[in-house]
């Protein structure tokens, strides 16, 4: 089955454009890193950014937004490290009891 041209032509524009924008509903900057979408989802919900999906699976965000973005892995980083270090002292408390 061959696809009509206008459907290979729109194809192929996707396809080009090699500077990527970022992804930020709104923002036109050039973006500065390219971060997979199922693990930086919930970090920009969190900053309250909404982002535009792509077929690539991708969130491009330009140096702004990525640091708003990251402000928030950090933050949640700390807290899993703060919780396995409770959990440790609370098994090391079990331990000696
Ligand atoms: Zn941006």
């Amino acid at each position: 089955m061959k696809l009509p041209k206008e459907l290979r032509d729109k194809n192929d524009l996707t396809r080009v454009g090699k500077v990527k924008t970022c992804s930020v509903k709104g923002c036109s900057e050039n973006a500065i890193r390219s971060l997979s979408e199922n693990t930086w989802k919930k970090y920009l919900e969190k900053a309250h950014l909404k982002f535009e999906e792509n077929r690539f699976h991708k969130i491009y965000l330009c140096k702004a937004h990525y640091n708003q973005s990251n402000k928030f892995r950090k933050s949640q980083e700390k807290i899993y490290r703060k919780k396995g270090f409770l959990e440790n002292a609370a098994k090391k408390g079990i331990r000696e009891y």
